[in-house]
């Protein structure tokens, strides 16, 4: 071996350790590898697989819950169906279960986000500016319009919705469609998640930094790796059609409450009698407006798990804390990401908005002031 090679081998050597520190805005680094579990290490790194983060066994881990729902949200949605179901209800820990909403921008209440976040602690992520159509779009689309659509929602969250940047950290893609370029921008913007491709198998979250074996199709692989950004799986609904459902409208419609009450507990126990990975429910706003019976099947299934010790419910971020920081069911009362937190209060009440202003098609509702002399939109976050 000459000296040149070796002092090759000794660099590496010393830069593969340290990565993980500072892993978000390196450089690519060609084609993703199988992952190496030697290397790949909690908290920052996870090769994809079905095994419980940290190797615990599966009674001494928490049945993980995340509820998650896609597009605006608009107060007649909230006030109608989700503020039915979901306050006043606690893990057992005593603190709140935790929402996580993923927001498109037309048709947003940014006052009630706002509200929704400081008063019960929702996770509010992104979910593009425009969702606009064809779906064909977000599979062409290019780096410059992702960044757009990406991170013009981002800001228009932060300042419309008073979401703070450093709490904006997941993303999932308009009609489930994913690209390379998205994955690209969201790890050089730094999100922490993306939310989006869908398995049939019960994998636990884990990172890009090695080959995923989940992909919508070949085109939308994320062929290179991407340090420390985490890949949260929607792992589909069985159902008694065969077919498999990404998301509840998605589902072949039941058509009781018993059916519908079914569907989610049949799902929820190919998770709890398996592996324990995470169990996501999720919708958009007009899923409950097709009919009743889904509000009562989701409020049952809610106080089915209320007398479960073993379920949280919990947002995305705080379900990767966990995956970050394996903790046991008998120690899980400490684990302080998902203790209560003290939140300062929303600027304004959302039934009385300190900025509300019809532009036409859109109005933009806000505690934010003075409202803006356009509607925020893609390349124009501000308004101006
Ligand atoms: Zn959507």
């Amino acid at each position: 071996m000459n000296v040149l090679v070796l002092a090759l081998l000794v660099q590496l050597a010393v830069a593969v350790p340290l990565s993980p520190a500072g892993r978000h805005g390196d450089p690519l680094r060609g084609p993703a590898q199988p992952c190496d579990k030697a290397r790949c290490k909690l908290p920052s790194c996870r090769c994809a697989g079905t095994d419980i983060p940290g190797g615990l066994a599966a009674d001494k881990t928490p049945q993980i819950v995340m509820f998650s729902f896609d597009d605006g949200l608009r107060a007649i949605d909230y006030e109608r169906y989700y503020s039915k179901a979901f306050p006043n209800r606690n893990n057992p820990n005593g603190c709140e279960i935790g929402l996580t909403f993923f927001v498109s921008h037309n048709y947003t209440n940014y006052a009630l986000l706002e509200d929704l976040h400081y008063n019960h602690g929702y996770e509010i992520a992104d979910h593009s500016v425009d969702h606009r159509e064809p779906t064909t779009w977000w599979q062409k689309a290019s780096k410059e319009e992702w960044s757009h659509e990406i991170m013009d929602q981002k800001a228009i969250l932060e300042k419309w919705g008073n979401i703070p940047a450093d709490s904006i950290r997941g993303f999932r893609s308009p009609f489930l469609v994913t690209s390379e370029t998205e994955i690209e921008v969201l790890h050089e913007n730094k999100f922490l998640y993306e939310a989006t491709m869908g398995t049939q198998t019960n994998y636990w979250p884990f990172t890009l930094d090695y080959k995923s074996p989940i992909c919508n199709s070949p085109a939308t692989c994320p062929n290179n790796t991407y340090p420390g950004l985490w890949l949260v799986p929607n792992i589909n609904y069985r159902q008694s059609s065969g077919y498999p459902c990404a998301m509840l409208d998605a589902c072949t419609a039941p058509h009781s409450q018993e059916e519908w009450f079914k569907l989610l507990m049949d799902n929820f126990n190919d998770h709890y009698n398996d592996n324990r990975s995470p169990f996501g429910v999720y919708a958009h706003s007009a899923w409950f407006w097709l009919g009743e019976e889904r509000l009562a099947a989701l409020s049952a299934f809610l106080d089915k798990l209320a007398i479960m010790k073993d379920v949280y419910i919990v947002t995305h971020s705080q379900m990767l804390a966990w995956v970050q920081d394996p903790t046991p069911l008998d120690k899980i009362g400490d684990f302080a990401p998902w203790k209560c937190p003290s939140r300062p209060k929303p600027r304004c009440n959302y039934k009385t908005p300190s900025c509300y202003k019809n532009y036409g098609e859109f109005s933009l509702t806000s505690c934010t002031t003075p409202c803006p002399p356009r509607y925020p939109h893609y390349g124009d976050p501000d308004g101006k």
